[in-house]
């Protein structure tokens, strides 16, 4: 295949939604398997709708996602020109027509057609009648749909479909403040910016047959249609608010990597074609085709979205994971800025021995906060190990036996094994008490992988104080 163009072409018209990210996620894909070029277009010609700061979104969005673009962002806006002398080429071929009425005349024609019980839409008054009128007078310019017959196209994923020519409308390709419409608009500028597939929401199905009837108007050969599967819920309703989070930016405020949403992403509406789900963007890139994208809705399911964060978060090498970290325990004041050497390699620890407990990366701050602060209470199920008159000596006696012992992992846990068993304690009895001395948590990674982690001065400290509490409550017991 010659190298493919695809575009992604949001309006700017409020927060990006997740399925229209699945549809940049495709097009970047697609582009990139095949060292082709990925182009963003701002589709921002309903004025009405403009929402401010929604390019801005788009951009960041697109950039936090890994989703570069090569050309681009071409604004339609700055390309009224264009789609006017195109648009005027139409109405000299007799292709596309003028029309004045006025919505109010729209508006009643509706009415009746309603009360009718006819289908609504454009009755055509002024297709073959400028009824006195000129170009001077405010109007709008519409397409003229040949009136019987089909209209049938080719999607790459659907196969092919056809519509009845007479069901659809004479639509505004120009509308009166000047502006081109989408269908218009999009027409124009896939055929001059050279797109090859045109990979969009399965919403414009329907319209295809208008842009398919335009590239003819226009003797110009139409780009591939892809229309990837629609995405439901989990109750199989198309996905909306009601199913919860839906614009991206909730996705990433909660927290997953961006390669983790890129690769839930891909699966909605397409699969590799083999029992691989994880996948890193590199495999992703290699893998990608149109025809692995299948003719069936997709399930938003985001337990599973879940899982491929929590392997993703594994694949991380720690010292990466430790400088996503460092932002999030920054924020809940678990470790102070800047950054140093020291302090990277032990929040790099940390996440090594914790990342298995990641769902998402701010999770850290939850799970990991006993190894940056020592202001932790004791867990209401640990407490039963500090009641009794041997606990403020057996506190005592490890953080003795400790302060002694070479840190690593084995000699640790031979001084608590040995310290257990003078004061006639083993198993569960040594490594429960010692575990809520140091971690205020009754459980948690492998006790000795954490207390090497923690540090001999933390550790001995915490088991002080430790003691210093049995000894508090028993004493008012
Ligand atoms: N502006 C349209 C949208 O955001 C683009 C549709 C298309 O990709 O053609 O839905």
């Amino acid at each position: 295949m010659s190298a493919p163009r695809t575009r992604f072409a949001p309006s700017p018209t409020g927060s990006m939604h997740i399925g229209n990210v699945r549809n940049a996620v495709f097009s970047w894909l697609f582009a990139r398997r095949h060292g082709g070029s990925f182009v963003l277009r701002i589709e921002d010609t309903d004025r009405s709708r403009l929402v401010e700061g929604a390019v801005a979104e788009i951009k960041e969005g697109l950039t936090w996602l890994g989703l570069d673009w090569d050309e681009g962002p071409v604004f339609q806006s700055g390309r009224l020109d264009i789609y006017r002398e195109h648009a005027r080429r139409l109405v000299d071929e007799g292709r596309a027509y003028r029309c004045w009425c006025s919505p109010e005349r729209l508006a009643e024609m509706r009415e009746e057609q309603k009360a009718a019980g006819r289908p609504t839409g454009y009755d055509r008054h002024c297709r073959e009648d400028s009824h006195g009128r000129t170009e001077d007078e405010p109007h709008v310019i519409r397409f003229a749909m040949p009136l019987d017959g089909e209209t049938s196209f080719h999607d790459e994923v659907r196969g092919d479909i056809s519509f009845d020519n007479a069901l659809i409308d004479d639509f505004v390709m120009i509308k009166a403040d000047g502006f081109p419409t989408y269908q218009f608009a999009s027409v124009v500028d896939d055929h001059l910016m050279q797109i090859t597939h045109v990979i969009r929401s399965d919403e414009w199905v329907a319209s295809t047959p208008k842009h398919v009837r335009l590239y003819e108007a226009l003797g110009w050969e139409p780009p591939k249609f892809v229309h990837p599967s629609l995405i439901l819920g989990p109750d199989r309703s198309k996905l909306s608010k009601r199913h919860g989070a839906t614009s991206f930016v909730e996705f990433v405020e909660r927290g997953y990597l961006p390669d983790a949403l890129v690769n839930f992403l891909s699966l909605l509406g397409w699969s590799p074609r083999d029992d691989r789900e994880v996948m890193t963007r590199d495999e992703l890139i290699a893998a990608f085709d149109i025809e692995g994208m299948v003719n069936h809705p997709a399930v938003f399911d985001v337990q599973k979205l879940e899982w491929i964060s929590r392997q993703h978060l594994r694949l991380l090498p720690d010292a990466r994971l430790a400088a996503l970290a460092r932002p999030v325990l920054e924020a809940r004041g678990l470790v102070s800025a800047p950054a140093d050497p020291g302090a990277d390699a032990y929040i790099a620890a940390v996440c090594g021995l914790m990342k298995e407990r990641l769902t998402v990366l701010p999770d850290i701050a939850d799970v990991a906060g006993y190894f940056f602060s020592d202001d932790f209470d004791y867990d209401e199920k640990g407490r039963k190990w500090f009641a009794g008159d041997g606990a403020r000596d057996l506190f005592e006696a490890l953080a003795e036996a400790l302060q002694a012992v070479d840190w690593n992992e084995e000699s640790i846990e031979a001084a608590i094994r040995a310290a257990g068993q003078t004061m006639g304690r083993e198993g569960g009895r040594i490594i429960h008490p010692v575990r809520v001395a140091a971690t205020g948590q009754t459980a948690g990674p492998s006790l000795f992988a954490a207390l090497a982690v923690l540090g001999k001065e933390r550790v001995t400290a915490r088991l002080r104080r430790a003691g210093a509490y049995a000894e508090h409550i028993n004493a008012n017991h």
